[in-house]
């Protein structure tokens, strides 16, 4: 909740709940002890500024940054979705350790913010088409080993997952179809059980 599209999130994750029939509970998260506090089943990274969200995520009046990733490091099947911003922040945590999504990511490699756009996507996640909104959207330079293209845009790849961590270059939450969030939802589901 530092920076960016966070409460549009929220909404989709109500959305998603509702379309799946799974019961959530939301923790807005601004610093280190509102994750251990929270104890959450998966994660959200919204889409922003990333250059922002590092800045107050790193700053040690939130410590929030460090935290999430050591959170997520510490369980390979912990439930993780990132768009655009936040996307770029798991491809590239700039901390040192591993990236937590095994991709190259390029910043605002479209353009500039006149040249966002929306467009149909394929995703083998889902199975079907998605419709996505690209906002001064970084892109994939390259796609590591242990992840796997699971979103493509023209033969471009547009998302990306490793393990149960998904980068989205898009904006899901802003295209009134909850089908990402769903698979947040089911896969914290299937991992709790
Ligand atoms: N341009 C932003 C960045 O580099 C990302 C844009 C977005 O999240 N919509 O962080």
């Amino acid at each position: 909740m530092l920076q960016g599209a966070r409460h549009v999130h929220i909404a989709a994750l109500h959305a998603a709940a509702n379309d799946a029939g799974i019961e959530i509970e939301i923790h807005e998260l601004r610093k280190a002890t509102d994750l251990e506090n929270a104890q959450p089943h998966a994660l959200v990274f919204p889409g922003g500024e990333s250059t922002t969200m590092r800045l107050t995520g790193n700053d040690s009046a939130s410590g929030l940054l460090p935290a999430l990733f050591d959170w997520i490091r510490e369980d390979s099947k912990r439930p993780v979705l990132g768009t655009c911003a936040g996307a770029i922040l798991l491809c590239d945590p700039q901390d040192g350790g591993e990236p937590l999504v095994a991709a190259e990511i390029d910043r605002n490699a479209y353009g500039r913010q006149v040249d966002s756009f929306q467009s149909a996507l394929d995703s083998t996640l889902l199975d079907r088409q998605f419709l996505g909104v690209f906002i001064r959207a970084p892109r994939f330079t390259k796609v590591g080993d242990s992840a796997e293209a699971v979103v493509t845009h023209e033969n471009e790849v547009v998302g990306v997952r490793h393990d149960n961590r998904l980068a989205l270059t898009f904006h899901p939450e802003l295209s009134q179809d909850s089908a990402f969030h769903q698979w947040l939802l089911q896969t914290a589901k299937e991992v709790a059980e």
